[in-house]
């Protein structure tokens, strides 16, 4: 058991990080531009954002390496850096923590579809192996695989985070559909994805991005109903994004996020933070609301 599972055992809720992209863009990162580039080129910058997290009351930060397997860096010419910009991007994370803070490798879908053949089981595998271990390398405490739609990638990132021997946390990403029930774009419930995941060795399981706080819930419960103990990590969007005077606007403010955090702790969750839209004051927020409730939640087996 890891640094993160055994702070997760001790039964306290815990607080997680928000997003990175739009803090990047914030800081000059350029459309077009490579984000996980700027672990070496702009490191300072980037160990900064985590920073602010952790000022604002994480448990524990990500990394920025969401993009960084060589199918998403083959876009920009850079499949051949995606160990050491893994690397890299842990180093940024672990240098803002210290060496007791909470590290999580960020690990995104590649892009790429099995179910088309344009990818083989065996090439996600090791795409994901040079992920997680380039992570673990430079520090990083756990793996979080996240904004997952297909079960079956999801799976095998799973099995490839697993091999470098750290917590595994794995998130997917749900829609609303129309007849009220959730589903991921490849048409997984939450439900779903609970036992396959445990299955290939996830330790935390949960869902990031998708319809705001309040979808979360309804989430958290469907998976409840399938698995009462295993430890949920839940990081809402701020709310679906609006596209107002040519600016993407998220609705959720801190407050609101805030107000959804007794709904989801009661529902289940362990671990809390944000996804897209979400920034340092979100967090604090979810913080200050999490210390007000902040009494052992449940008896972990
Ligand atoms: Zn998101």
């Amino acid at each position: 058991m890891g640094r993160l599972m055994q702070r997760v055992r001790e039964g306290h809720y815990l607080v997680s990080d928000g997003a990175w992209g739009t803090f990047l863009q914030a800081k000059g990162l350029k459309p077009g531009e490579c984000p996980e580039q700027w672990n070496i080129d702009h490191p300072d910058e980037v160990e900064d954002i985590a920073k602010q997290y952790v000022l604002a009351g994480a448990d524990m930060v990500e990394t920025n390496s969401f993009g960084a397997n060589r199918y998403k860096l083959e876009y920009f010419g850079f499949e051949d850096n995606a160990y050491a910009l893994n690397k890299a991007a842990a180093e940024c994370s672990r240098r803002a923590v210290g060496p007791d803070g909470l590290v999580l490798g960020s690990v995104g879908p590649t892009g790429k579809f099995l179910i088309t053949g344009e990818v083989t089981e065996e090439q996600l595998t090791q795409t994901f192996e040079e992920q997680t271990h380039g992570l673990r390398n430079g520090g990083a405490d756990a793996i979080i695989i996240e904004t997952m739609t297909d079960l079956e990638e999801a799976i095998i990132a799973v099995k490839a985070a697993k091999s470098t021997g750290l917590d595994v946390v794995c998130t997917m990403t749900f829609d609303l559909m129309p007849d009220g029930s959730y589903r991921s774009m490849m048409g997984v419930a939450p439900a779903e994805m609970v036992e396959p995941l445990l299955e290939a060795g996830a330790d935390i399981i949960g869902s990031n991005c998708g319809n705001g706080s309040a979808g979360m819930v309804a989430i958290v419960n469907e998976i409840r109903t399938v698995n009462p103990t295993v430890p949920i990590l839940i990081h809402a969007n701020a709310g679906m994004p609006l596209y107002e005077n040519g600016q993407t606007v998220f609705p959720e403010t801190p407050a609101i996020m805030a107000s959804h955090v007794d709904a989801l702790l009661e529902a289940g969750v362990n671990i809390l933070g944000g996804c897209c839209g979400t920034s340092p004051d979100h967090i604090q927020a979810i913080r200050e609301r999490i210390n007000v409730k902040s009494t052992p939640k449940m008896t972990l087996v």
